[in-house]
């Protein structure tokens, strides 16, 4: 699953428009991921510029 780090997040909105899925959302300081359209591709982990996203093993 994506886990969402709030306390490294900066608001900078990138991991929002690279998910193929639409699945997360930015609204004012508070991003949250959608976990029925996430498809745990790993993108927005990536592009975070802040290692914000992390992408764990869901056991
Ligand atoms: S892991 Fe992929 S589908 Fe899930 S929120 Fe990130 S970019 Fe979107
Ligand atoms: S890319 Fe990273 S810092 Fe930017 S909004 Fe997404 S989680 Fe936050």
């Amino acid at each position: 699953m994506l886990v969402i780090k709030r306390e490294v997040c900066g608001y900078c909105g990138a991991c929002v428009s690279v998910c193929p899925e639409g699945a997360l959302e930015l609204v004012d300081a508070y991003l949250t991921v959608d976990p029925e359209n996430c498809i745990e591709c790993g993108i927005c982990s990536k592009i975070c510029p802040l290692g914000a996203l992390e992408m764990k093993n869901a056991e």
